[in-house]
Order: structure tokens, then C-alpha cells, then sequence
């Protein structure tokens, strides 16, 4: 699904083919998670390939690598025009592109010095359907910001969101939705989460999540819109007698939400502000002058 006997990725200055790409099995981010990447999608615009906030990405990509201590010898321009040299020697326009900061061999408990780079594409589709969503709130906290750079994709920051992902499959649920660890909404396993309610628009603030490029887009577009907007620390309950709710994310896009837990939100996704920013996004990203035009 991820790669075939053609698709060729970026590995450390060189193309090659997926298939032949090669890892050392000693690798301190295949042992103990210490490992940067980001998640970015490129668009079929009638420029040709538009890559949405691309910069924005490999930027987020340096800040995580920082965060962990890990060595970042590229510059944000170079992956830049690395990433869409890939989308074209993989034929591709409407893409997911995975960049991955890998470590060298080290058992030690210290971030290794080796740094290395990896970015593959594949075609993938949103990556929560394009159906309404039953969510379950999580029986797992987000972690606690003062364990782990939580405001940073590092990839042993996952294996939270594959506990919590786990749980909602194994309980009947699409997806789920977790707390920080004081008790408030925090969000999905890779997404952003927001709810509207008499008109306002509202989303955790920053703190206790991924700061996402697409939450940061979607405020924005609300805000062009005339759309109120709060950034607020809020609880479950809180929601009851909202309009809708939805998640944002690069690999989700806008998906919604029709119950949390015995929390319903029963307009129809087609009339709410949700739908109206969604449109808006989907325009946007197949449009390299309009993205341009928003965040970053
Ligand atoms: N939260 C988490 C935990 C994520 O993994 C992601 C996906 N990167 C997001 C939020 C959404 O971020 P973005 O909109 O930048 O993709």
C-alpha cells in the first residue's frame, strides 16, 4: 500500500527505489523512539503539484529535531525542493509525503549524533474516511508536556496515540478523542479537535497539544469568515448541546464528528460553519495561490 516496485524515495542524498532501501536494525529510533517527521500533503493544483505549507512542514520538522536534541544539517529550502522533486519522480500530484529524521545505531540513552533522512509519497486518502465520526473519550491522558515535548512529532510520542487508537477500534468506535492530564479536551491521536456551539467556534489552546498547521489554517479561515473563534481549556461536558464538532489534520484534512461518548451532534454536517471551512480548505490546498495566500 505504501510503496511498489517503482515508487523511489529520498534516503540521505540519493534516490532510491523503496523497495531496496535499507535500515540499520540498531537504530536508537527503531529502540527507543528517539525520531523526528512530519506528515504533509501535496495537491493537484492547475500549476501542477502544490505542496500545502511546505515550508511551514520542514520547519516544524527542524523544530521537533531541536526539541529532542537531534542533529538537523538540511535547510528548510533544500527539503523543500527535495519534497517535490519526489512527488515528481513518483509520478504523483495528490500525495501524502512522509519525511523521517532516523538515528544511527546507539543503545545508549543519549540522542545519537547520526543523523539521517528518509522522505517517502504515497497516495492516501483522508485518513479518517469521509464519514461522520463516532468517538470515544480516551481511557489514556495525552502526556503530560513536562514528560515529553508534546508539542513536537517525535515518533515514541505515537505509541500514546496508538494506545488510544486501540482502545476506540476495540470499543466500537471510529476514533478517539483523549484529555491532557488535568482533566480537559486535548486531541485525537493525530488530529486537532474543535466543537462549535451558539455560533462560537472552540479549540484547546496551545499547551497540552500538536500545534497543527491545519488547526492554525482553519482559525484563520474562520477568522476571514467573521466566525468567532476561542481558544480555551474546556471539558467533555462542556460540548453537550453543540452544533458539530470536527478534527483537523494534514493526513485527515476536516473530518466530523457525529457523538463523543453519549454526546450527539445531530445538525446536518452540510449546514454547519464546519462544512462552510471545509469547502473553504478544499479550495484552497488545489490552489498553489490561495495557500499561499493563508498561514505562512
Ligand atoms: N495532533 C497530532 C497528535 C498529530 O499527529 C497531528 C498530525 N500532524 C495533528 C494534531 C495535526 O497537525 P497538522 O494539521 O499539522 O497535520
Amino acid at each position: 500500500m505504501y510503496y511498489n516496485e517503482n515508487s523511489i524515495l529520498y534516503l540521505d542524498g540519493q534516490w532510491l527505489k523503496a523497495s531496496e532501501a535499507k535500515v540499520n536494525l540498531y537504530s536508537q529510533t527503531m529502540h527507543h523512539g528517539n525520531g523526528v517527521f512530519e506528515g504533509i500533503r501535496s495537491y493537484g493544483s492547475a500549476a501542477g503539484p502544490n505542496i500545502f505549507k511546505a515550508k511551514q512542514h520542514f520547519e516544524r520538522l527542524k523544530f521537533s529535531a531541536e526539541r529532542m536534541a537531534i542533529k538537523f544539517p538540511y535547510s528548510v529550502d533544500e527539503l523543500v525542493k527535495i519534497s517535490y522533486e519526489l512527488i515528481e519522480k513518483n509520478n504523483l500530484e495528490n500525495a501524502y509525503i512522509r519525511p523521517l529524521i532516523y538515528l544511527g545505531a546507539n543503545m545508549k540513552l543519549i540522542t545519537c549524533g547520526e543523523t539521517h533522512i528518509m522522505m517517502a509519497t504515497w497516495e492516501w486518502p483522508p485518513y479518517l474516511g469521509d464519514e461522520s465520526l463516532k468517538v470515544m473519550i480516551s481511557s489514556y491522558q495525552r502526556p503530560n508536556p513536562k514528560s515529553i515535548p508534546i508539542e513536537a512529532k517525535v515518533t515514541g510520542n505515537y505509541t500514546n496515540s496508538i494506545l488510544a487508537t486501540n482502545e476506540a477500534k476495540r470499543e466500537g468506535y471510529d476514533e478517539a478523542l483523549l484529555l491532557d492530564s488535568d482533566g480537559y479536551v486535548s486531541e485525537g491521536s493525530g488530529q486537532n479537535f474543535f466543537f462549535v456551539k451558539d455560533g462560537v467556534i472552540y479549540t484547546p489552546p496551545l499547551g497540552n497539544i500538536l500545534p497543527g498547521i491545519t488547526r492554525a489554517t482553519i482559525i484563520e479561515y474562520a477568522m476571514e469568515l467573521g466566525y468567532p473563534v476561542v481558544e480555551k481549556l474546556f471539558v467533555p461536558e462542556d460540548m453537550r448541546g453543540g452544533e458539530v464538532a470536527f478534527f483537523t489534520g494534514t493526513a485527515t484534512e476536516v473530518a466530523s464528528i457525529s457523538s463523543i461518548g453519549d454526546i450527539e451532534f445531530k445538525k446536518d454536517w452540510k449546514e454547519t460553519v464546519a462544512y462552510e471551512l471545509f469547502q473553504m480548505y478544499r479550495a484552497r490546498v488545489t490552489n498553489e495561490e490561495l495557500s499561499e495566500s493563508a498561514v505562512g
